[in-house]
């Protein structure tokens, strides 16, 4: 690795690691962004990628996306935890007759430390379900469960009561079969996991404490065991999110344009019409119709008019910038522009320029009386929120309206 290259996916771990509150605003990728990486998920859901990563864009949502899907069974396990603890003065007495020389610094651990923790943790499962710290905090909160479990282990045997040494192979198997880590977290929770057994062995005044070679390879095979479903289990998650994508990509867009289709369209108005209300701002909906589209696929065939419905798409699309903005494939030559936060003067403006646009495209049709392609646009802005329904259909009419004058033209009602 180079120096830039090393560089370039340092950033790109820290634009990862920061870029979490962004998936937890969202909860889905933009139509765009999935169009874009048609190629790597259609390579994904096929089975045919054996890469542990997507592009970036997409990782940060895949991970964000398997987080909030192990919500439930992170925060129960965590929960459990929590209640094996609170309770382990009782059990340890009645179920194991645990010396009383170490029922005391069970019960202080479990009160002072572990119970407060594995609430903690849950907690914050719940509420940061899509957060990458609280996935660290996760896996932290049960490396100091492994370490206490170590510790009162030599305390118990220190006192002459013996307890299986591999007991504490329970954890990362939880960890990695209910919390549901990332293959390579689940590697790295493993090592560190390791690293504390072997810390608290040393630091074990009672050399007991010492595992058997058969402990240790016990531990080894059962974890590997684990790691290799682990990541089994992660590859045929990236594949069905993959195809989730790709469904969703199918679901909700164009198939000749690639742009967002009605039913895309009206989910992203819902939305953002709801924003208005909280936001009290304006939005104007255009209804964009080419003119004379018949007589362009009459004469130069089908095959030429997809290719200019195409280029009357880009165009309409560039028209979209804003955030809230969208433009929509609504029927065959008849498109939708959603302006977030803009206001009659500015609709005005904005449309008569997308006119414009789409004149100078200098796309021929030797049958309209301008010879060549142009489009009538017919727009709405609404300053109390209404359905869309209501909206559409007035700019419809002023679509009606700039075709009777002669089209090419805008019409604002
Ligand atoms: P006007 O100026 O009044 O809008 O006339 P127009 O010819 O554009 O409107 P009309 O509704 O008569 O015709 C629309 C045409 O659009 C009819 C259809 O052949 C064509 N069309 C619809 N969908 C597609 C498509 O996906 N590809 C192609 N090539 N043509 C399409
Ligand atoms: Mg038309
Ligand atoms: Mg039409």
């Amino acid at each position: 690795m180079t120096m830039t290259q090393r560089r370039k996916h340092l950033l790109e771990r820290l634009r990862l690691l920061l870029s979490n509150d962004i998936g937890q605003r969202t909860g889905q990728l933009p139509l765009q962004v999935i169009s874009e990486n048609r190629p790597v998920l259609e390579r994904f859901a096929k089975g045919q990628a054996w890469s542990l990563r997507f592009p970036t864009v997409l990782e940060v949502e895949f991970r964000g996306y398997c987080r909030e899907q192990a919500k439930m069974t992170r925060a129960i396990t965590a929960l459990l935890t929590a209640l094996i603890f609170v309770t382990a003065p009782a059990w340890t007495a009645l179920l194991l007759q645990v010396p009383e020389t170490t029922r005391q610094p069970t019960l202080y651990l479990s009160l002072f430390l572990l119970t407060p923790l594995f609430v903690g943790v849950s907690l914050a499962v719940l509420l940061k379900p899509r957060s990458a710290w609280v996935e660290a905090l996760f896996m932290a909160a049960f490396l100091i469960d492994v370490a206490a479990i170590e510790f009162l282990r030599a305390q118990a045997e220190a006192n002459g009561y013996q307890v299986v040494a591999v007991i504490s192979v329970a954890v990362p198997l939880a960890v990695f079969s209910l919390g549901r880590l990332s293959a390579l977290r689940s590697l790295v929770f493993t090592l560190l996991y390791a690293a504390v057994l072997v810390i608290s062995a040393s630091l074990s005044p009672w050399s007991g404490g010492a595992r058997a070679e058969t402990e240790v390879l016990t531990l080894f095979v059962v974890l590997s065991i684990a790691l290799v479903a682990t990541g089994f289990s992660q590859r045929t998650r990236r594949q069905n999110w993959a195809l989730m994508q790709l469904m969703q990509l199918g679901a909700q867009a164009d198939y000749l344009t690639g742009l967002p289709n009605r039913s895309a369209l009206e989910r992203h108005v819902e939305k953002w019409i709801r924003a208005s209300s909280r936001e009290a701002k304006v939005y104007s909906i255009a209804v964009i119709d080419l003119d004379y589209f018949k007589r362009i696929n009459d004469r130069y065939g089908h095959l030429y008019g997809d290719g200019v419905l195409n280029e009357a798409a880009m165009t309409i699309a560039t028209f979209a910038r804003r955030p809230g903005d969208l433009a929509a494939r609504v029927g065959g030559e008849e498109f939708v522009l959603f302006l977030y936060g803009c206001d009659p003067d500015c609709a005005q403006a904005r449309l008569e320029l997308l006119r414009a646009s789409i004149e100078a495209l200098n796309i021929e049709n030797g049958d309209s009386p301008f010879g060549k392609l142009t489009a009538s646009i017919g727009a709405t802005t609404v300053q109390n929120p209404e359905a869309i329904s209501a909206s559409y259909e007035k700019a419809d009419q002023c679509l009606y309206a700039a075709k009777r004058a002669g089209r090419n033209q805008v019409v604002l009602a």
